[in-house]
Formats: C-alpha cells, sequence, structure tokens
C-alpha cells in the first residue's frame, strides 16, 4: 500500500513497505544510485593539476586491468565470443580523443578529475545517443559502462557510492545489492530504505547483522523524493515516512525510548541459561561474518557461530581473497570465539551475491543457476585456496565446514574430495590443521530435503537454510517483491519439510540446526522446538529475545502448539497463532 500524496516540499508522506532491520532512525537522505558513483565537484589548484591528470591516468590503467580480467573470466566461463563485448571496452579506454579531451577539461575548467571525466563522457554520450545507428548507439553503453568503472576506481572502489557521504544519511536506493552494501562506510549511515527487496535478500541480512534499521520494498520512495528531503524509517513496522511533521518525531521519540525499555529488560535476562521454563535447553549459535560480530554474539551469549558467510569478504574486497588473506579473516573468528565452535560456510556466490567485476555476466535465473557448490566446483583453484584457508584456521580452535546449496548427493562426495586434496596439499607442507574437522552440508534444497537420509551418510551435520528452502520450495524468488506477498515461512508445506529434516536428523544423529532469517525469529521458536530442533543460528542482535521467550514456555506448549498449527492449511492461520502465543507470553514486554 503505497500513499498517493504528492511530495510537494515539506510535505508529509507514509508509504508502507516490509520491515526487514529493526531499529528507528530519522535524518538526511542520500540517493545511492545503483552500482554508480555521486560525483562531485571542487576546484583544484593550478599546482594540482598534474597530480589529477596523474589520477586520472592511474584510473585508466586499473580499469584496463580490470577489464582484461573481466574478459579472462567471462572467457572461460562463457566462451571467447561473449568476451569479445570487452575489446569494444578496452578501446574505449584507448581512445586518444577522449583522454586529450579529459586532460584539456582539467587544465582548462581548475576541476577536480571526477567531474572532468563526467562532463566529457557525458558530451559523447548526449552525442552517442542522439543518432539513429545501432552499433553506434551500443558503443554509448559501453561508453556508460566504461564511466561507471573509471569513476568508481577514482573515488575507490571500497567506499564507491559513499565516500562522498559527509554527515551521516539514511540510504535511499531503488535496489541494493550485498556488494554494494558490503562495500558502504556504515558509520556514515543511519538506515536503508529501498524501493525493492524481502526480508531474506542478502543485502538486508547484511543490514540486519550490522544493526542498521531497513525498510525494503518501499515501492515508489525514490520517485517520490525530492532535494533536500528528510525521512524516518521504523524497521520494526516497515514503515517510511518522507518529511515527519513534529508530532510524528515527538510520537516516534516514544516509541523509540519504548524500544529502548525492552532492550534494557532483554538485558537483564542476556546470562540466564537458554531454556524453556521447563528446564528443555536450547543451543543458539550466532550467524557473524566478521571478527566483530562473534565478539558480539559472544557478548549475547551465543554458544559458537552457526553460520559464517564468508562470501562476504570476497563481496568487501570486490574480488578474490588470497588464501593468507582468508586465512587472516577465519583464523581470527577462530580466536575471537573463545573456544566456542566456528561453523565455516564454502563460498556462496551467486543468486543476488556477484563481484561487481562481472556485471556483463547475467543469468535468466541467477537464484537456479551458477552459485555456490556448483561455481566452486567448476572453480577448483578457488575452491581449494579457500579449503586451504579453513583447514589451516581449525589449527587454532574447533572449526566446523560446511557446504552450501547442495542438491544432489554428488556434489558433496566431489566436495569432500576437494577436502581430501586441500589436506594433502598442507600435509606435504607440514602445515598443521584439524585432521578431524567436521563437514556439513545446507539444507537449503527441495531435493536435499527429500534425499536427507542420504545425505547424513555422507556428513557430521545439517544446517537447515530457510531462507533458500522457502524460496525453492514455494516458487517463490526471495528478493523479488512483486510476489513478496507468496514468500510465506509459515506455509504448511515449509512446515512438513522441517519435520521431515528434523525427523531424519535424530533417526541418523546427524544434528541440524535452523540458520535461516527464521531462527531468529521469536515467534518461529516454538514451533521450531516441537518439530524437535535444538540448535538455532541468528544475527547475534536477536539472541537476546529469543532467550527471553524461551523462558516464558515450557516444552510441553510447544509441542501442543506445533500440534495445532500442523492441523492448519493456511499460512495466515499459522501465523495468526504463533503471533498470539508469542504476544500472550511476551505482555510484560509491551506494557
Ligand atoms: C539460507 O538460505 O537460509 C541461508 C542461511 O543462506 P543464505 O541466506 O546465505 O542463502
Ligand atoms: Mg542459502
Amino acid at each position: 500500500m503505497v500513499s498517493n500524496i504528492k511530495n510537494s516540499k515539506g510535505k508529509e508522506i507514509l508509504l508502507y513497505g516490509i520491515p526487514a532491520s529493526p531499529g528507528i532512525s530519522h535524518g538526511p537522505v542520500f540517493r545511492f544510485l545503483h552500482g554508480e558513483v555521486e560525483v562531485v565537484q571542487y576546484e583544484v589548484g593550478e599546482d594540482d593539476h598534474d597530480s589529477e591528470i596523474e589520477r586520472f591516468l592511474e584510473a585508466l590503467k586499473e580499469t584496463e586491468n580490470q577489464i582484461k580480467q573481466v574478459r579472462k573470466d567471462v572467457a572461460k566461463n562463457l566462451g571467447e565470443r561473449e568476451a569479445a563485448i570487452f575489446d569494444a571496452h578496452l578501446l574505449v579506454l584507448e581512445d586518444k580523443a577522449l583522454i586529450d579531451d579529459v586532460v584539456n577539461e582539467i587544465k582548462k575548467s581548475g576541476d577536480n578529475v571526477e567531474q572532468c571525466v563526467y562532463r566529457v563522457t557525458q558530451k559523447y554520450l548526449d552525442f552517442f545517443n542522439q543518432l539513429e545507428d545501432e552499433y553506434l548507439r551500443e558503443r554509448a553503453a559501453d561508453l556508460k559502462d566504461i564511466t561507471r568503472r573509471l569513476l568508481m576506481n577514482l573515488v575507490g572502489a571500497t567506499a564507491a557510492g559513499t565516500a562522498f557521504l559527509g554527515e551521516p544519511r539514511i540510504l535511499v536506493s531503488e535496489d541494493l545489492s550485498p556488494s554494494d552494501t558490503a562495500s558502504l562506510d556504515r558509520s556514515k549511515i543511519l538506515g536503508i530504505a529501498t524501493d525493492t527487496g524481502g526480508r531474506t535478500s542478502h543485502a538486508v541480512i547484511m543490514a540486519r547483522a550490522s544493526s542498521v534499521p531497513a525498510v525494503v520494498g518501499l515501492r515508489g520512495l525514490t520517485e517520490k523524493l525530492e532535494e533536500g528531503d528528510h525521512l524516518l524509517i521504523d524497521g520494526f513496522e516497515g514503515v517510511a515516512i518522507i518529511n515527519p511533521c513534529e508530532s510524528t518525531l515527538f510520537r516516534y521519540g516514544k516509541v523509540g525510548l519504548r524500544r529502548k525499555k525492552i532492550k534494557d529488560l532483554l538485558e537483564e535476562e542476556a546470562s540466564l541459561p537458554s531454556e524453556t521454563q521447563d528446564g528443555h535447553k536450547i543451543m543458539l549459535y550466532a550467524n557473524a561474518d566478521s571478527i566483530e560480530e562473534v565478539k558480539h554474539g559472544i557478548a549475547n551469549g551465543c554458544e559458537g557461530v552457526g553460520l559464517f558467510r564468508t562470501e562476504s569478504i570476497f563481496l568487501k574486497k570486490n574480488d578474490i581473497p588470497s588464501e593468507d588473506e582468508q586465512y587472516e579473516e577465519y583464523s581470527g573468528m577462530v580466536k575471537a570465539a573463545n573456544s566456542n565452535t566456528v561453523t565455516i560456510r564454502t563460498l556462496d556466490l551467486g543468486g543476488d551475491k556477484n563481484l561487481n567485476k562481472n556485471p556483463n555476466y547475467q543469468e535468466l535465473n541467477p537464484f537456479m543457476g551458477f552459485r555456490a557448490i556448483r561455481y566452486c566446483l567448476r572453480n577448483p583453484d578457488i575452491f581449494l585456496t579457500q579449503l586451504r584457508a579453513i583447514l589451516r584456521a581449525s589449527a587454532h580452535g574447533s572449526t566446523r565446514i560446511m557446504f552450501p546449496m547442495i542438491s544432489g548427493i554428488g556434489e558433496v562426495i566431489r566436495a569432500k574430495e576437494f577436502l581430501f586434496t586441500a589436506k594433502r596439499q598442507l600435509r606435504e607442507k607440514r602445515i598443521d590443521f584439524d585432521e578431524n574437522i567436521s563437514i556439513g552440508c545446507m539444507i537449503e534444497t527441495p531435493s536435499a530435503v527429500i534425499i536427507s537420509d542420504m545425505l547424513a551418510e555422507e556428513v557430521d551435520f545439517f544446517s537447515v537454510g530457510t531462507n533458500d528452502l522457502v524460496q525453492y520450495l514455494l516458487a517463490v524468488d526471495r528478493i523479488n517483491n512483486q510476489i513478496a506477498y507468496l514468500y510465506e515461512p509459515h506455509h504448511p508445506a515449509v512446515i512438513r519439510a522441517l519435520k521431515q529434516i528434523f525427523k531424519i536428523s535424530r533417526e541418523k544423529k546427524v544434528p541440524a540446526t535452523v540458520c535461516g532469517e527464521i531462527a531468529g525469529d521469536p515467534h518461529f521458536l516454538p514451533l521450531l522446538l516441537g518439530l524437535g530442533v535444538d540448535y538455532l543460528s541468528a544475527s547475534s542482535s536477536l539472541l537476546p529475545e529469543l532467550k527471553f521467550f524461551a523462558r516464558r514456555f515450557s516444552m510441553q506448549e510447544a509441542l501442543q502448539i506445533t500440534k495445532k498449527v500442523e492441523s492448519l492449511k493456511r499460512p495466515s492461520e499459522i501465523k495468526q497463532v504463533l503471533n498470539q502465543f508469542y504476544a500472550d507470553r511476551i505482555s510484560e514486554l509491551e506494557s
């Protein structure tokens, strides 16, 4: 539902979206142009012209190297014909007229190089865009792509987009990719609001992990915003308010105070055991992607890391990190876990998580495409490098390794063969690692659920990725907000699938952890326990509430509510029952 009021500067506009990361934020807006760079303008003194020109030439070189690498990757993955597209990009970079124009613009205007590159390329683009000739218009697309890359390199790829944020602001974008999120400077971001996206898109999961309030699926938001607007976002209820008036700010100030009171209440119980009223123990792990998050998880009472999404370090670097770089990260996490177990998941690139370096390689169905274990098995160098780095980290403390997006037994067997090779390579070099490292696989595809008994013969543990399992079981793209209403973790099919996994897990003595977003949603807790799971892994900021709630019902009640849920047919009814039970038990938080 979207308000129809038009923004006539200063007027309050209310929009409803999907609550994605809890918290309330208010501040000036920063428009993040997806994958693009805000081009700032400032004057440089005459003495600095040479250094600006030097920066330009260096950025040209860096861009050329990146394109050559992309060309190589595309040639390997897609073929020489597709790779030839990038020859045109390389030609643009060598275009003498264009280079001379930028250099002259720097000297003539006295402006910074980013602004000069933008101005000159814009002039060329305007010219190309007027032409009838289709071939030349395509050259305009090449030039646009190259310009974006060049500007990214000029402002520094790691801080792309927010390098010039200045004061902290609410970041607004049509959509946000995980690599965009990974490269944001979090200290400058008060909150995130996007037109598209769903609760389990990876950009949102990352926002939640760093406790940045977020609302997604706010259709039409970016169109309604005007220069200088302020935005308030309520990540609890999924609301965004453009230019909130005084009374709205006052009301939200009160909401903020109430939330603070709740936080204090949760903290009071943070060090109590995580168990139900009748003493049934629940193992709470943290989903953590950085050493900071591990420390935060330990402070919030987690008993280890249940999911470390290693792709986060690839996305931050926007490239493939070396074995040593990965080892630094993994061993740092293992050490920070204080003798608790860290579960490291091998690379899950693909789907909505891609390195920006390859924007021209697009799949029609990325979530069902060249992703996760499929990508690793076809890229032995990348996979072996990562496996060696994880194994080396295992010398520093309890470590488990797990493979994502398994859809058949062959993938697990081949992944284990790679692990065997990585171990042999380390042994040959007399490098220490845990010979008995536990091996697990994600259960997140329907086929993995159906053959979980077979998979149990090959692995030591399961980790249930409900974010993907819901999308694949229900055939609902997890990041498409047009169909977000169909993305229903409360669907009976999901509940039956979970029941089946936990049954096999018990029979085969292969412990299962739930690490998708429902694990951190307290409303699901009695149902998950009633279905038979005892291990949950969630963003560490969500653990105190899980624990608080668990201590307010018994296992017998969990079983009763599960039975009731299993008799219901509609997701909405199931949701209603779980929400009501939760509301009854934690009424003290609401008062
Ligand atoms: C999942 O699918 O539930 C999961 C934990 O993995 P990701 O969200 O990274 O796909
Ligand atoms: Mg997944």
